[in-house]
Formats: C-alpha cells, sequence, structure tokens
C-alpha cells in the first residue's frame, strides 16, 4: 500500500501551492529524477542541524543553554520549577529531531495514514515518559545531578495534561503512544482546552469542590504553536441548494482554528508521530468597527465567544447535555481536523477518489461525528463531487469505535441547534436520511416495518427532533467496533441490532482496549520492571515492545527468591504511596495491611456506593468482635480516588459519604488498626502512577454490561495487582487470560440484569428482607453514623427504590468476594503466585496489539520505521 511519490503528479501539485509547506512536500528533482535539495547550501544546511544529544556532558550543557537563553536564568536564581522547564526544553530538542525526520520521512514516502479523532486526551506528564521512550533516563538523571538537582524532583514539577476525563481519553494516550511505537503513521486530532479536567478539591463537610486547572499557567515546553497552520472555521449563516445536491453555506460568523503540535515519541525507535491540538481564536482579532464606534465592550465580545470554543473541556463522562457550545467544540474540531487531513492528501497529488486508500480517520465515540457530514460537504461543495461518489469515499474512510450502550451517554443534538449552527450540514443529514430511506425501499428487507425505519433513522421524532450521533457514525463508517468482547456482543445485540440486521454482522467487531506498558510497567514501577529484566535476563526494550514475553515470569512463579523479590517491589510501592499521602495530604498509612483500591470516575454504575457500604459493613462487623476474635483480622486499608461531574449530585453525595465514613472509622481506636480509609483527592494519571503500583486488590464492580471495557483494571493486573469484580468488560478477559483462579469474581451475570430491573419495577421486595447486612448499613447511614443522615436521603433512596444498578442483588456475594480475598491473602505465598502469574499473562492487555488490531483488521496501514 505505500509508494513513493509518483512523479508525474508533481508538477500539478506544485502549480497549485509552494515548495516548501510545513506539512507537505513536495520534491524538486533533476533531469536524472535525483531529488533536488530545496535550498540554499545543502551541506551548511546538515552541519546546522541540531544533533541528539546523547551522552551527560552534552546534556548538562544543553540544559545551562535553556536555563540562560529560553528562561533567562542562572545557577544563582533557578529553583525546580526553573531545573525542570530547562530540562524539558532539552529534551524537547531531542524530540523534534526525531520528530522532524519522522515527519520528512512520512512526506516523501506518502504512506496510508491514519487520523485518531479524540476530543479527549488524557496525557499526563511527558517528560519521564519522553526520557524514557528516547532511553535517556539515566544520562538526564546524571546531567541534573551534576548540575545539583535531582531528576525524580523536576519531574514532580510538571503539571498533568488533563485534557480528558477518564477512561476514554486515557485510551487515546495509550494509543498514540503505542502507535509511535509501532512505528505507524498515526496522527491525532484533538482540541487544545485553555482549561482541562477541573481540579477536585475536599471542602470541610467532605464535598466535591471543583477549581480550575490552568494547566497552561507556564509555558508548555512540550507543544509547538503553529501560527503558519490555521483555518476559517464558519458557523451559523444559510446555505442555499445550488444544482447538483451542491450548496453555498455563508454568512454567520468565522473563527479561527489553530494548531499546537504535541510531539509524541515512540519506544526505542526515532518515529516520533504529532498531536495537533486545535486552539480557537477570532478571525481578525478586535472587531476595528466596533471599536472605532467606541462600543469597546462589543468589540471585546466578539473575541471572547470566539475564544470560548477551546476554553473549557466538558467534565461530564458518559452522560451528555446538548450544550451548543459543545457542539461548537465538536464542529470546529472536526473541521480544521478534516480541512488538514485533506490539505495534507493533497500535497502527495493524489486524486481525491483516490482518498480512502491513503486515509483512515478513526472515530473515538461519537464526538467527531460531524466529521462524516463535513467530508460530504468538502467533496460535494468544494470538490464538486456527483453525492453517491462522495458518499462512497466517506463510508471507506472513517472507522467508529462506541464506547458505552448506557442510554444517557448516546449523544443527540436538536434539530433546531443543528439547524441554525450548521445549516448546511443539516441538509446533508436529511439528503443521507432520503438516500437511507430510498435504500431501504429498495432492499425491501422488511417490508412494512415502519417502527425498523423509525428507530434506524438519522432523525429521532419528538419535541424537539433529535439526531442521533450513533446511527450517523454507524452508516457513515466501514467499520463498528466495541471495546471489549462482551460490550462488542452488547452493541450488536441492542443499540446496533437493527444495522446488524441490515448490513450484515461484519461490518460489527471488536477490539479489546489496551494500555502501554511503558508508562504503566516502566515509568509508574520501575522496581518491578527492573525485576521482571533480570528474571528474563532480557534487556526491558524486549517485553515493553512484546508484552507476551512477561509469560516468561511463569517458569519462575515457584521460586522462593523471586517471590520474595516481587512481594518486596510490592512493599517498596507501598511504602512510596504512602510516602506521598502523608506529605501531600499530611495522613500516615499502615503500610502492614492489605491495600485495597477503586479508582476511578465517580458513576452510580461504577457502584463506589456499594464499596463504601462493604466498608461500613466491614467496619460493624469489626465493632460486633470481641478483642480475640479481632486479633485474626488482616488489617486492610481501602484507598478510593475519583471525580464526579459537577453536575452529578448522587455522585457527589457519595464522595461526601466516603470521605464522612473516613474520618469516624480511621478515629476509632478499637479498629482503626484494621480498618482505614483514604478518600485521596484529584485524581489524574499521575496519582494513578503512584496507587497503582501499591495496590494488593482492586476493585472493578461494575453491574454487568455497563463498564465497556475499563482499562485500569489491566493496569492493576500488568503492576501485579488481583482484582475482585464483576464478569463485566474486560474483567472477562482478563480472567480468561489469568485462569479465573486468579481473578475474585461475584454478582449478578448480563443476561440476569434486565429481568432484576424489571422485577425492582413491578415487584419490590422491601431491603430488610432481600438483603438485611445492606439494610443495616444503610439505616446506620441513614440514623447518622457518619454525620447528618439527612444529607444522604437522596443517595440511600436510589438504593431503597429502583435500585437501578442492582447493589441489593449483588451486595451479599460482593461480601463474600471480600471475605476470600482475605482469607487468599493469609496464605502470602499463594498470594504472590497469583500476583506474578496475572502480570506474567497481561500481554493481550498491550495497547500495541490493540493498536495493531486497528491498523491491520481496519485501516490497511503498514509500518514505516524512520530508521
Ligand atoms: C486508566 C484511567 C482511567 C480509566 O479507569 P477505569 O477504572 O477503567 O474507568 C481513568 N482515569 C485515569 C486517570 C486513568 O489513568
Amino acid at each position: 500500500m505505500t509508494s513513493t511519490i509518483d512523479p508525474s503528479t508533481i508538477g500539478k501539485a506544485k502549480s497549485r501551492r509552494h515548495i516548501r509547506t510545513l506539512t507537505g512536500y513536495t520534491a524538486e528533482t533533476d533531469a536524472a529524477g535525483k531529488e533536488k535539495w530545496p535550498i540554499g547550501d545543502e551541506k551548511v544546511w546538515k552541519e546546522g542541524i541540531p544533533p541528539v544529544t546523547t551522552e551527560v556532558p552534552q546534556i548538562t550543557k544543553s540544559v545551562v543553554h535553556h536555563v540562560h537563553t529560553s528562561l533567562a536564568r542562572q545557577a544563582y536564581n533557578l529553583d525546580n520549577l526553573g531545573a525542570y522547564q530547562a530540562t524539558a526544553m532539552s529534551t524537547r530538542d531531542n524530540l523534534l529531531a526525531n520528530w522532524n525526520e519522522t515527519q520528512l520521512h512520512y512526506n516523501r514516502k506518502a504512506p496510508k495514514r491514519a487520523y485518531y479523532l479524540s476530543l479527549e486526551f488524557l496525557m499526563g506528564r511527558t517528560l519521564d515518559n519522553a526520557l524514557l521512550n528516547l532511553g535517556l533516563k539515566q544520562q538526564y538523571g546524571d546531567g541534573t545531578q551534576k548540575l545539583g538537582f535531582n531528576l525524580e524532583d523536576l519531574i514532580e514539577q510538571e503539571r498533568d495534561a488533563g485534557l480528558g476525563n477518564g477512561g476514554l481519553g486515557r485510551l487515546a494516550a495509550c494509543y498514540l503512544d503505542s502507535s509511535a511505537s509501532q512505528e505507524l503513521p498515526v496522527w491525532g486530532y484533538g482540541l487544545r482546552y485553555k482549561y482541562g479536567i477541573f481540579q477536585q478539591l475536599i471542602s470541610p463537610d467532605g464535598s466535591q469542590l471543583e477549581a480550575p486547572d490552568p494547566w497552561l499557567e507556564h509555558d508548555n515546553p512540550w507543544e509547538l504553536a503553529r501560527s503558519d497552520v490555521t483555518y476559517h472555521i464558519r458557523f451559523y449563516g444559510y446555505a442555499e441548494r445550488l444544482e447538483g445536491g451542491r450548496a453555498l453555506w455563508q454568512g454567520g460568523q468565522e473563527v479561527l482554528a489553530m494548531a499546537y503540535d504535541v510531539m509524541i515519541p515512540g519506544y526505542a525507535t526515532k518515529n516520533t508521530n504529532n498531536l495537533r491540538l486545535w486552539e480557537s481564536k477570532p478571525k481578525r482579532g478586535f472587531d476595528l468597527q466596533s471599536f472605532n464606534a467606541g462600543d469597546y465592550e462589543r468589540a471585546v465580545e466578539a473575541s471572547n465567544s470566539a475564544e470560548a470554543i477551546t476554553s473549557v473541556l466538558y467534565p461530564n463522562d458518559h452522560t451528555t447535555f446538548g450544550k451548543e457550545l459543545r457542539l461548537k467544540q465538536q464542529y470546529f474540531w472536526t473541521a480544521a481536523s478534516l480541512a488538514d487531513i485533506m490539505r495534507r492528501f493533497k500535497n502527495t497529488g493524489k486524486d481525491v477518489s483516490e482518498f480512502p486508500d491513503y486515509v483512515a480517520i478513526q472515530l473515538n465515540d461519537t464526538h467527531p461525528t460531524l466529521a462524516i457530514p463535513e467530508l460530504m460537504r468538502m467533496l460535494v461543495d468544494e470538490e464538486e463531487l456527483p453525492w453517491d461518489k462522495a458518499w462512497e469515499i466517506v463510508c471507506n474512510t472513517f472507522f467508529f469505535t462506541n464506547h458505552t450502550v448506557l442510554p444517557e451517554a448516546l449523544e443527540k443534538w436538536p434539530v433546531g441547534l443543528m439547524e441554525n449552527l450548521l445549516p448546511r450540514h443539516m441538509q446533508i443529514i436529511y439528503d443521507i436520511v432520503s438516500v437511507w430511506a430510498f435504500l431501504q425501499a429498495v432492499e425491501k428487507k422488511f417490508p412494512g416495518d415502519k417502527d425498523r425505519l423509525a428507530r434506524m433513522s438519522l432523525i429521532e421524532e419528538g419535541f424537539p427532533k433529535n439526531v442521533r450521533m450513533a446511527n450517523l457514525a454507524c452508516i457513515g463508517s466501514r467499520k463498528v467496533n466495541g471495546v471489549a468482547e462482551l460490550h462488542s456482543e452488547l452493541v450488536r445485540q441492542t443499540i446496533m441490532k437493527d444495522f446488524v440486521e441490515f448490513y450484515g454482522v461484519s461490518k460489527f467487531s471488536n477490539v479489546t482496549n489496551g494500555i502501554t506498558p511503558r508508562r504503566w510497567l516502566d515509568q509508574c514501577n520501575p522496581g518491578l520492571s527492573n525485576l521482571i529484566s533480570e528474571t528474563l535476563k532480557v534487556p526491558k526494550a524486549t517485553f515493553l515492545k512484546d508484552l507476551y514475553k512477561l509469560e516468561g515470569l511463569l517458569e519462575h512463579v515457584d521460586d522462593p527468591a523471586f517471590q520474595k523479590r516481587w512481594a518486596a517491589v510490592k512493599q517498596s510501592n507501598k511504602e512510596r504511596l504512602a510516602q506521598h499521602i502523608e506529605s501531600t495530604l499530611g495522613l500516615k498509612v499502615n503500610t502492614r495491611a492489605m491495600f485495597d483500591v477503586q479508582i476511578k470516575r465517580l458513576h452510580e454504575y461504577k457502584r463506589q456506593t456499594m464499596n463504601i457500604m462493604g466498608v461500613i459493613h466491614r467496619y460493624l462487623t469489626l465493632k460486633d468482635m470481641t478483642p480475640e476474635q479481632r486479633t485474626k483480622v488482616n488489617p486492610k486499608v481501602v484507598f478510593f480516588a475519583g471525580k464526579a461531574a459537577p453536575g452529578y449530585y448522587i455522585a457527589k453525595l457519595t464522595i461526601r459519604l466516603i470521605v464522612n465514613v473516613a474520618r469516624i472509622i480511621n478515629e476509632d481506636p478499637e479498629t482503626k488498626d484494621l480498618l482505614s480509609l483514604y478518600f485521596l483527592p484529584d485524581y489524574c494519571v499521575s496519582l494513578a502512577e503512584v496507587l497503582i503500583p501499591a495496590s494488593d486488590i482492586s476493585q472493578h464492580i461494575s453491574t454487568a454490561g455497563t463498564e465497556a471495557s475499563g482499562t485500569s483494571n489491566m493496569k492493576f493486573c500488568l503492576n501485579g495487582g488481583l482484582l475482585v469484580g464483576t464478569v463485566d468488560g474486560a474483567n472477562i478477559e482478563i480472567a480468561e487470560e489469568v485462569g479465573e483462579s486468579n481473578v475474585f469474581f461475584f454478582g449478578n451475570l448480563t443476561p440476569a440484569v434486565e429481568d432484576l430491573r424489571y422485577q425492582h419495577m413491578y415487584h419490590p421486595v422491601p431491603i430488610e428482607q432481600k438483603c438485611p447486612p445492606l439494610a443495616r448499613v444503610i439505616n446506620e447511614v441513614a440514623e447518622g453514623r457518619f454525620g447528618d443522615g439527612g444529607v444522604y436521603e437522596p443517595l440511600l433512596n436510589t438504593i431503597r427504590q429502583n435500585d437501578y444498578y442492582l447493589l441489593t442483588e449483588d451486595f451479599d456475594s460482593y461480601i463474600k468476594a471480600l471475605e476470600l480475598v482475605d482469607q487468599a491473602y493469609q496464605d502470602r505465598t499463594e498470594w504472590i503466585k497469583k500476583s506474578i502469574r496475572t502480570s506474567a499473562k497481561m500481554g493481550k492487555f498491550s495497547s500495541d496489539r490493540a493498536i495493531m488490531d486497528y491498523a491491520q483488521e481496519y485501516w490497511n496501514l503498514e509500518q514505516t520505521s524512520v530508521g
């Protein structure tokens, strides 16, 4: 599929554009067909290219250089933050050397490229990851030491890039790491939010407070502002239909999209891909006319509204709110990205009919679905292609990943809102509908089945009428995938059922999610990574590039010396976490206890409420025991972390309950050595990196059929933590790999859930009867044992009333599963063996495997090494 530029097209391309463009490359050749150096003296140019600094003396020089020139500071007044910035800029120089080579390589070879469109990229910190991927961590550590700084302290200075809510955004970040590491020509496209996911604070009464996340407060050394890569993006106005299905969209408002590039280094390769993030800006700065008329406020207003588009990430996970600004974000981002993709495609000189041979676009959830009508608009209105030809190109370009079957998460946009903001796109959607309905009629597959047609329509009837984004994404894409086997099956059986019957099942498949072992093993748990490397007697790159290699650990499972070292790594990670908690929160944690962790977005379907109810149950059980009985109990520390959407009242109440339960039980002299509880505020990637390696057991306890995949379950297992979980999402596939004896499963299965909900609706049974232990816990909370019980009534009522997430159905088996965990932990050697076996079988869950699935099964993409 990859090919070099066809020389016969070069003249054609040149006539349209400048030879030296930022993103395009058009080679000029001499008579012999040899490529000419584009400008100036080739030798002088080549000597001027900065070398990659791999030796300590060069590194210290480059850091000092940045201290003096980029920061205008000196040794006399350099703090950790300044030293971090200079170190980051020196590292960036190295990334850029590879990045430049990679982009030139791609432009020369003009391979098929894939683009990952995601409204969220939860990147976390960059410095540590960049140094590890470059293989320069040791050298930079030595270099900064010579300059009087400790590299680990500098790494801590960096703020997380929190441009995402949770799993979906972190998945996008892992996929970028794997694309570069697998030498695949993949770019990410997203938005450069000025404020990422809010900072979570806990108020004195235990509630969540939100503060803005000013992550760009200090210069961001990891991005390159491309003031020369801009596009005009139109909103509002009117669309006038012309002949041949075309239309002219005019008027309204135009804003400017400006590119920022973030370098994405591959691990142990030169290949360095790009993540392009768009920032919105007013088209002409101030509206001069208003300004001259003395209407200063109005002039500033226009600039405010343009800038508002990329000012803030919407903090909802798995829910939609239908705000106009959100729709603006989606169009702004997809339109800028497609314009950029089209420009890059045209630089190859190919005909637009070949677009799908050179471009694959993955839609990360329905958020970028407007890319489908936008590409239609470009092809029909601008390229003047016939409608059918344009539609064929579109349907061969896009691939759609569904991330949830929860009804509240399925995006719909009111037709009126769309008509006003994007009049031309609404026309196109209606045109797709009529062609679609026509197809239906022709197929005569399901004669007279009007309900089916109504379900499959892009427009949901009602007041207001809505555009169904998942239906649009499905019919405009070549493939639709879920993110774990069970989830993909549910997609086929529920939200896409009619489409499966229409298209056949082959359009609907599965790519199980993965995580990058670079960040989620080597970076967050260097002790374990070193131990694995020593035990397998291979360099780390061997298993970090091929995670199946961890299976080699299985032959060491029974080696007591290895078991001891394995346990020692876990213990030191627990101590590292305890130190972190002591230095950030001033709390002392018992590191001799079992560490039980649930960290993820707060959501009713994830059932943090069941976990805290379980903690209370354990507390009450301990209180009921005699001191003699208590001596037999294994001490346990329970950790929670996670953010609730600011408008999600019930989820916020759960946080409040956790915090207030912690206050009571951590102070109880009878039990505090046996059970303590921590809610760690402001969950983010960096916090995950210290929590996960310290976990003995972690909880993934969603109501069966609700968690599409989960990825933190994979992170814990890779770090030797065991799972307690429901038969849901990727838990199932993890158990298939590691063996069911190494996973603590409990709870009702997916097929039972619908019936149970029906029972709850129409034949409710009082909790006291259904689940006495849970009834007792609920009563204790209601009666004020953990502070004003009245506060929690709305939360308790979700369980007492229809109990949609089925806590009363699963609580008994949940408690039993936790008892089995306690028993298993008593036999420490057996536990360590389970831990080793679990890590050893995590090969499948590398995001390298996942991204290669996408590349081979969907995108038809080839690896291309920069060399
Ligand atoms: C991995 C990760 C998630 C996803 O966690 P789940 O438990 O799979 O929902 C969310 N947030 C952060 C910061 C993560 O690293």
